[in-house]
């Protein structure tokens, strides 16, 4: 049985390249016939945006990617917010170090800043691993009795990996085929915080496995730690169980210099977000796809061929003919440029396959409010008329 997952930070609003890795999420599990996962990664206390997740979860409903587990539907492999899982990890970071697989840190900051300048000074790349472990505080140099101490005590520490000094970590990636990459260019990284909250690799990681996920499929930007993931299922015993990878592809600016990102809002003369959203703590506004009049078909066609396309180069999907041909091992391995041009045709393409008053039912409320002597019995007509030259922002 198929099983993935989707799982955002609630830390902002969800950006169009977050909803395409939700869509072909959504694809893989239909066309396998699998299940869809929400899990909301919200173990960085300090980036939480309140409203985010009503967001993501409500971005996602208005263009039909359905959930069928998750914290607003519920199901058998909750809870599906990482928050309330706390213990969970704990246990597991203690297992690591019981079984030698992870040490205990208690560096402080101007410490291992003073580690990164040392290494940047003789031109080593700053990374907390085999060789540099040695020269800090952590469980594997100090003397055991100074670590029974500094426990007791209080004082505060983070759990790291414990990586082997030089070692080929090798997986296949759906889209990528193998990836090696040698531990010498990996760092351990903390896998526990001093406030006893996980971070995201291990929450990922405990979660994935407990959720029974099968296939992680997630953007580009975490391929990197990927080398890291697999060494923590080899750790905890469970490499057996390890899901299949598939890191997709940047969405980039039109230009394609760089990664579409939140930060460009409406800079670029195009929203980046599905809906509109009002920034919490600066009450700015970006604008959506929604609010600027593009259909949930049109966008959702869009997405899905901004990094997959058939061997005909189709370009006209409904829903269900996306999760007919879907195929993961099509999607490409280069970042895919935004294209505002193609986003407009093809939302005038998805408008023209309504009814007139289809079309006057959607935008009558805007109408009374801009024009209020207009007789709404008209609508339809006037739709006829101006239909095929609307021109979208
Ligand atoms: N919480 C991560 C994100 O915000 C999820 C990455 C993953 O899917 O493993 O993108």
């Amino acid at each position: 049985m198929v099983r993935v997952r989707f799982a955002p930070s609630p830390t902002g609003p969800l950006h169009i390249g977050g909803v395409r890795t939700a869509l072909y999420n959504y694809l893989f599990a239909r066309k396998n016939k699998g299940k869809l996962i929400l899990r909301i990664e919200d173990t960085d206390q300090k980036r939480y945006v309140k409203g985010a997740e009503d967001y993501i979860i409500e971005s996602l409903n208005w263009l039909g990617i359905q959930f069928d587990e998750g914290p607003h539907t519920g199901g058998d492999y909750g809870p599906y917010r990482q928050s309330e899982r706390k213990p969970d990890y704990r246990q597991y970071a203690d297992d690591l170090i019981e079984k030698g697989h992870a040490y205990y840190a208690f560096d402080t900051s101007e410490e291992l800043n003073e580690m990164r300048e040392r290494l940047e000074a003789s031109k080593m790349m700053p990374k907390y691993d085999a060789i540099s472990r040695s020269t800090m505080k952590n469980s594997l140099s100090l003397p055991e009795d100074e670590v029974k101490r500094r426990l007791a005590s209080g004082d505060d520490y983070v759990i790291r990996i414990k990586l082997p000094r030089n070692e080929e970590v090798r997986f296949h990636d759906e889209i990528r085929g193998w990836v090696v990459v040698n531990t010498t260019q990996m760092d351990d990284k903390v896998l526990l915080k001093s406030d006893g909250m996980p971070t995201y690799h291990l929450a990922n990681i405990v979660d994935d496995f407990k959720m029974e996920i099968t296939h992680v499929i997630r953007g580009e930007e975490w391929l990197p730690s990927a080398p890291l993931h697999v060494m923590l299922y080899r750790y905890l015993g469970w490499e057996d169980k390890m899901p299949k990878f598939a890191h997709l592809p940047l969405l980039l600016k039109p230009d394609g210099n760089g990664k579409l990102s939140k930060r460009d809002g409406d800079r670029l003369g195009f929203p980046v977000f599905p809906l509109e959203w009002k920034d919490p703590s600066t009450e700015v506004v970006s604008t959506g796809y929604r609010e600027e009049g593009y259909l949930p078909e049109a966008v959702l066609n869009m997405l899905a061929l901004l990094g997959w396309h058939t061997a005909d180069n189709q370009e006209l999907f409904s829903k269900d003919k996306l999760i007919e041909a879907f195929d993961i091992s099509r999607v490409s391995k280069s970042g895919a440029k935004f294209d505002l041009k193609k986003a407009q045709w093809f939302n005038h393409h998805y408008l023209m396959q309504l009814a007139n008053e289809q079309i006057a039912s959607l935008i009558q409320d805007e109408v009374k409010i801009a024009y209020p002597s207009f007789d709404l019995s008209r609508l339809s007509a006037a739709v006829e008329l101006t239909k095929e030259k609307a021109i979208f922002p």
